[in-house]
């Protein structure tokens, strides 16, 4: 009896093995088609140049003022890509959005076909501390130095704009003219919700009747030493972008002086609910946005990840533990949870009658604010604490775009012609973008800026010595010009 029993477990063994193995191989990568094609050459020193200039403007985020308090740098800015890009003031017709937001209209041969829209931000984040203790070279001084364009918005989001504007004013200077109409938009707030720019935009082209084909803004990068165990870079082209809550936790009780204490204060009752909230993650996982991104990595990781990916039908939960562990990729798999702010009695020896936590969610596409709250209240209401939404920063996840139509296809195929040994799939954006705008008024929305961007930088955004290659200036210009000339497709 025992002698059939061993067969019958070896063979399952066995079978397991197989099919882990026939999976295994089923999900290799297949060979990614060379599209041979012929790069622009393009001038490193002249675009370098453009940069430069354009970080010298202070276009520092400001609260919508009375026009005469705005920082002069936001319309010297604008007058600028006058002078320095004539060929597109020549091709294009310029409309002032929000009074400081540019949007160009540069006419396509065939009006039958629905626009597209090209977009970045010039408005950047103020410097906490320019000191040169923390700062190589000053932030707004635009020096060119060790192959690189240092300062504040190189990266976020200049360095597109000028990619964008130089790819355009060349590809004019040589006669052509592109089949579909191509808009470009530059938002002066898009760091401070980008209401009056790409909103305005938003609300010119309700108002002309115009609906575009696809928009393409920043939100991600090629990014490269970025994901653990996968010695490829990979674009991600992010087809959609995580909502916002921010939700106010609430303990109240009687206050008096802290000599004469109940066993537990507001503050104490504030931290149970916070610490069981923590405790207890939104769900998440490989499904929806997330399975596809993973999925398009999975097949050019090492062997052992290899089966794991291939098998998730066996190994889904032990991936997702991984994969959870690190800040990185738990924010694409969920809602995250972030306590941000706290508030108490304002003296060291008075009991607290009111004390507040602040919670941040940013929401996964799969979930909605009024699940967020079910999830707050499910873990938090035993304590007795109340808990209340800060209604106007909220904001529901972005709808998810299309990764298997012509226009997914066409950036695929750019990044792949442009990017040596690029692994391109549909991604997430963690943070919040203007497309959440842009994408009111366009089939599909997609967010990547066309520069390689290593781990190890991933602080300079919105952080000190902030910069951008020359390399991956070309890099860009080559990347917006075969995607101007093949726009039409
Ligand atoms: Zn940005």
């Amino acid at each position: 009896m025992w002698k059939k029993l061993i067969a019958l477990v070896c063979v399952l063994i066995l079978g397991l093995a197989g099919i882990l193995a026939i999976n295994t191989i089923r999900y290799s990568a297949a060979p990614e088609p060379l599209a041979a094609v012929e790069l622009p050459d393009v001038d490193g020193e002249r675009i370098a140049l453009q940069l430069s200039k354009a970080v010298q403007f202070k276009t520092i985020s400001f609260e919508q003022t009375a026009q005469s308090e705005r920082p002069a740098d936001f319309q010297n800015f604008v007058d600028f890509l006058d002078a320095e890009f004539p060929n597109v003031q020549a091709a294009t017709e310029k409309t002032m959005i929000g009074e400081l937001t540019p949007l160009y209209m540069w006419p396509g041969s065939d009006r039958s076909l629905k626009p597209v829209l090209l977009t970045a931000h010039y408005d950047v984040v103020p410097v906490a501390n320019a000191s040169p203790d923390n700062w190589d070279y000053p932030p707004f001084a635009g020096t060119i130095a060790d192959g690189q364009v240092w300062g504040r918005g190189t990266l976020d989001d200049k360095g597109a704009l000028i990619a964008m504007m130089h790819a355009a004013e060349r590809l004019i200077g040589q006669g052509f003219v592109p089949e579909r109409t191509i808009y470009f938009s530059f938002g002066h707030d898009e760091e401070i919700s980008g209401k009056h720019g790409a909103g305005g935009v938003v609300k010119y082209f309700e108002q002309q009747g115009i609906s575009l084909a696809w928009t393409l803004d920043e939100g991600s990068m090629v990014l490269q030493d970025v994901i653990p165990g996968l010695s490829q870079d990979v674009a991600s082209i992010n087809v959609a972008e995580k909502g916002y809550a921010t939700v106010d936790i609430i303990a109240t009780a009687a206050g008096g002086h802290s000599s004469l204490p109940p066993r537990e204060t507001a503050v104490g009752t504030l931290a149970k609910a916070i610490t069981g909230l923590q405790a207890a993650p939104m769900p998440g996982g490989l499904t929806d946005t997330s399975k596809d991104f993973f999925d398009g990595i999975g097949p050019h990781f090492p062997l052992v990840q290899r089966v794991l990916f291939a098998n998730q039908w066996l190994f889904g939960g032990v991936l997702e533990s991984v994969l959870s562990k690190s800040a990185a990729t738990d924010a694409m798999l969920r809602t995250t949870i972030a306590p941000t702010m706290l508030s108490g009695s304002s003296k060291e020896n008075v009991l607290p009658q009111e004390a507040v936590a602040t919670v941040n969610f940013r929401l996964h596409p799969r979930d909605t604010i009024e699940g967020v709250l079910e999830h707050v209240h499910d873990h938090v209401d035993h304590t007795g604490v109340e808990v209340s939404l800060r209604e106007n920063s909220a904001a529901e996840a972005s709808g998810v775009s299309r990764s298997d139509n012509a226009a997914y296809q066409l950036l695929s195929q750019t990044f792949s012609q442009v990017f040596d040994n690029v692994i391109v799939v549909p991604g997430l954006t963690i943070a919040a973008t203007d497309s959440r705008h842009y994408s009111k008024i366009a089939d599909d929305s997609y967010r990547i800026n066309p520069f390689v961007l290593r781990g190890e930088d991933i602080p300079q955004i919105h952080g000190a010595n902030e910069r951008l290659s020359i390399k991956n200036m070309v890099l860009a210009v080559q990347f917006y010009t075969l995607l101007m000339q093949n726009s039409g497709a």
